[in-house]
């Protein structure tokens, strides 16, 4: 996206991000962090970015289930991390305000009573207003940029798009230890706004129905991708418990190897602890259908409409260098 501001033009985030830095005056427009006043956390409280994700990890939160147990270096890592992409988020803000085109940030989303939410920012770039959302994810992520905006993340942005007219949506996925060139995506809200209306229905659904639990999430075909030189290429399609498991909070997970038994080789796999307070399937994946130079060489019976649905929206091979600026 070009952004047209009283500093001039910039084809990037990342481009005016940096124009700022080096601006003598940078210091001047610096946001200062601890000016925010946090939002209520409370019990019972469903927030913007519950809408899309699991409804049975949301209501975990809301009966106080305890986290996974963390390792001392976790939870170092975590501490950090979290560190780096709040500065980030404001770094993006101050460098926004010195550009003339922020028009907010972290500002609180007036929602139905038992919803809150914090917008990131809005932004004004000539006419139009933009709501703007950073997403400061894990260096390899950006490896699966074809994946990119994830759909949970739309539906965020379009739950704060609910509460305003004539705007358009834009999500940044940012690298938050900084040495990858970070992907922009404008997101036209309206798109999301029917299912963005049945997300919210459901948690609330769910939060009503408490202290039953939601169930856990379906198995979903998976796309396997190996290296080939600087490209991915997809390999194979499994059916699997969905990746996000594995990152929920409430899944206690170990790993352990055993045997795939697609293949007979041994291999890693998480797998639910006996005392979790969740039980996804706990199968190994399942791989249905195997592709070689991007043409689907076998598939198992009863799984080809699913793997011609996955393969016909998922790139068979993307461009994914390993490291872009060494320094
Ligand atoms: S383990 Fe999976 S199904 Fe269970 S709460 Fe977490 S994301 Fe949801």
């Amino acid at each position: 996206m070009n952004y047209v501001t009283d500093r001039g033009e910039f084809s990037s985030l990342q481009i005016l991000r940096a124009a700022y830095l080096e601006a003598p005056d940078w210091k001047q427009f610096w946001i200062d962090a601890r000016t925010v006043t946090e939002q209520p956390w409370g019990k019972l409280l469903l927030h913007a970015s519950d809408v899309g994700g699991c409804p049975r990890a949301t209501m975990y939160r809301l009966l106080d289930t305890p986290e996974k147990p963390r390792g001392a270096s976790s939870k170092a890592n975590r501490a950090v991390m979290f560190w780096a992409g709040y500065h980030f988020h404001y770094l993006t803000y101050s460098a926004l305000s010195w550009a003339g085109i922020l028009a907010c940030h972290e500002e609180p989303v007036e929602m139905d009573e038992g919803w809150s939410g914090t917008l990131d920012a809005e932004i004004l770039v000539g006419d139009e207003r933009i709501l703007f959302d950073e997403k400061t994810v894990m260096p390899n992520a950006l490896n699966y940029g074809f994946s990119l905006p994830k759909e949970k993340d739309c539906l965020q942005l379009a739950t704060y798009g609910l509460t305003r007219s004539n705007v358009n949506g834009l999500i940044e996925y940012c690298d938050r230890a900084g040495s990858n060139t970070p992907k922009e995506c404008r997101v036209d809200l309206g798109q999301y706004s029917a299912a963005v209306g049945s997300h919210m229905s459901l948690l609330e659904d769910c939060r009503s129905a408490l202290p039953e639990l939601p169930p856990v999430l379906e198995q979903a075909y998976v796309p396997h991708y190996a290296r080939d030189g600087e490209n991915m290429v997809l390999k194979t399609v499994a059916v699997e418990t969905p990746w996000n498991c594995g990152y929920c909070d409430y899944h206690l997970t170990q790993e352990e190897r055993r045997m795939n038994p697609a293949t007979g080789r041994m291999k890693s796999y998480s797998w639910t602890q006996a005392e979790s307070t969740c039980k996804p399937r706990n199968a190994p994946p399942l791989v249905v259908a195997e592709l070689i130079g991007g043409v689907l060489k076998s598939c198992k019976s009863g799984h080809e409409a699913e793997v011609e649905k996955l393969t016909s929206t998922t790139p068979l091979s993307y461009y994914a260098p390993q490291e872009e600026d060494t320094p």
